[in-house]
């Protein structure tokens, strides 16, 4: 059978929840924090938390250059929410000092939907998904805009809140937080397809 392993990075965030979804999308799931945790993945999850610290700590745990090099050389990867801004080529509104692993060309702005206490659920239609899925937006980011190559796979209220580049995939929006894996299917797809 063709079960791929897909890493979570465990530096910070909702590793548990992310872990439990690509479980329940029959892919095998584990933790990484380390270089030589993150040689043996077939992709890789970055969860939602807090950007600058999972910044931070990519580089104080040495993942940073590693991580930069195997998305670069096609390496598939899903960022959700802080995830999703880990993998833009650009942030709009950086904390200084922030870094980005990169690999989706685009422009985000952190906090775009607003503070913790604007924290909404909304059901978003998402390409190559049937039927809405219910967008659970936490000091969510938004897409300002992407270069040509990348598809844009949902927007809600007229901005970009999911998109793929080739072997990279990231949403706005939490799907680990909603018992819904469909979106983690997805993605499963995406790594089993490069295996
Ligand atoms: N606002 C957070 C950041 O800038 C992201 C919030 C989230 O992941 N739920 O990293």
């Amino acid at each position: 059978m063709n079960t791929p392993v897909i890493g979570v990075l465990a530096l910070q965030g909702d590793v548990r929840e992310h872990l439990i979804a690509l479980a329940a999308a029959d892919a095998v799931a584990r933790p990484v924090r380390r270089p030589e945790e993150l040689a043996e993945v077939d992709g890789l999850v970055i969860p939602g938390g807090e950007s600058t610290t999972i910044s931070k700590l990519a580089t104080l745990f040495g993942l940073m250059e590693p991580l930069r090099e195997r998305i670069a050389a096609g390496l598939p990867v899903y960022g959700t929410c802080a995830g999703l801004i880990m993998l833009a080529d650009k942030i709009l509104d950086p904390r200084s000092g922030q870094e980005t692993f990169g690999g989706i060309d685009m422009i985000v702005r952190r906090n775009a939907f607003g503070r913790q206490n604007e924290s909404f659920e909304a059901g978003v239609t998402v390409d190559g998904i049937d039927g809405p899925v219910e967008g659970v937006f936490i000091r969510a980011p938004w897409v300002e805009s992407v270069g040509a190559e990348v598809e844009v796979l949902a927007e809600h209220d007229g901005h970009i809140v999911a998109v793929r580049q080739g072997r990279a995939l990231a949403t706005s929006f939490h799907p680990e937080l909603t018992g819904d894996h469909r979106v983690h299917s997805l993605f499963v797809d995406m790594v089993r397809a490069e295996r």
